[in-house]
């Protein structure tokens, strides 16, 4: 079987059709929130039902953390230190080089976040992460809880000031910077229950801050989950057949075909050029001809 589906024929050049998406673990009940660690030629992600934070290297998966509090997106620090959304905590956490935890941000205007989602961190060190409502939606361990904020994406400034810098989207999930920081991407896949129209918006970068929100592309099927970008400037998404390529006009370019629906991506590997997927029940990579520039 083929693993790719070419819609533009770019995306051959994008793609090594000899290599494999390969499942590198699987048992798990739904994965979330890959993060590449070169240092440790590890890749740390959320289980998220069974609140426990992988690590999968070529020796074999093995438990980072548990319980995590329901980790669900993470990242990587200006200085390599991982960087957490918790739904259990309802907060973003960093962790220390001692593995002692640092709580970023749990509330803004003494109002407790819903369930921060997805983070990055921008180049000035700030740390931008989503709030929508699917954790404090789900009864993990009884913290179904109404909502307090608006779901919102956020910024932390590295003094820790907290800032509500999207306000006027349903459910911002998955978000991404351009390479040169001149754009924001930001999935948004509508509030439960709600049949909200899902898409990723772009926003232009002003003055370090996101305006002229617009519908950049719709995922079919599926949804965008989460989202990275390569270093020309493609975007990556998740979606429920695999992982679509659009170019930075916002055209399909290809489709990495997985078994699993998909619900986020990273790059990772000593190039930058292997993406790390984390589908439902299963963890798969795949070696591509681009390389990724996210942040790690
Ligand atoms: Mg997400």
């Amino acid at each position: 079987m083929s693993f790719f589906e070419v819609h533009d024929p770019v995306f051959a050049t994008y793609v090594m059709f000899n290599a494999p998406v390969k499942r590198l673990a699987t048992g798990l009940d739904w994965a979330e929130g890959p993060v590449w660690f070169g240092d440790q030629n590890c890749l740390l992600f959320s289980d998220i039902p069974n609140n426990r934070i992988m690590r999968w290297s070529e020796e074999g998966l093995t438990t980072f953390r548990n319980p995590a509090n329901y980790t669900n997106g993470h990242t990587r620090d200006r200085q390599g230190r991982l960087v957490s959304c918790e739904h259990g905590g309802r907060r973003v956490t960093r962790t220390e080089w001692d593995g002692s935890i640092t709580v970023l941000a749990d509330g803004y205007q003494g109002k407790r976040f819903n369930s921060p989602n997805d983070v990055i961190v921008a180049s000035d060190g700030a740390v931008w992460f989503t709030d929508p409502h699917y954790g404090i939606m789900t009864d993990y361990e009884g913290f179904k809880a109404p909502e307090e904020l608006p779901c919102s994406v956020y910024r932390i400034a590295p003094d820790g000031t907290v800032e509500a810098v999207i306000t006027d989207m349903a459910c911002p999930n998955g978000l991404a910077f351009s390479p040169d920081e001149s754009r924001l991407y930001v999935a948004d896949t509508g509030r439960m229950f709600s049949g909200d129209p899902q898409h990723i918006k772009v926003f232009d970068m002003v003055g370090g801050r996101p305006v002229n929100g617009r519908i950049f592309h719709s995922i079919s099927p599926g949804c965008a989950d989460g989202i990275r970008v390569d270093s020309d400037g493609n975007l990556w998404s998740s979606a429920a057949d695999g992982v679509h390529c659009i170019a930075p006009d916002g055209r399909l370019l290809g489709k990495i075909l997985v078994p699993e629906i998909v619900s986020n991506i990273c790059f990772g590997g000593r190039a930058k050029h292997r993406l790390f997927i984390t589908a439902t029940t299963s963890v798969y990579s795949v070696i591509l001809n681009r390389r990724g520039v996210q942040w790690p």
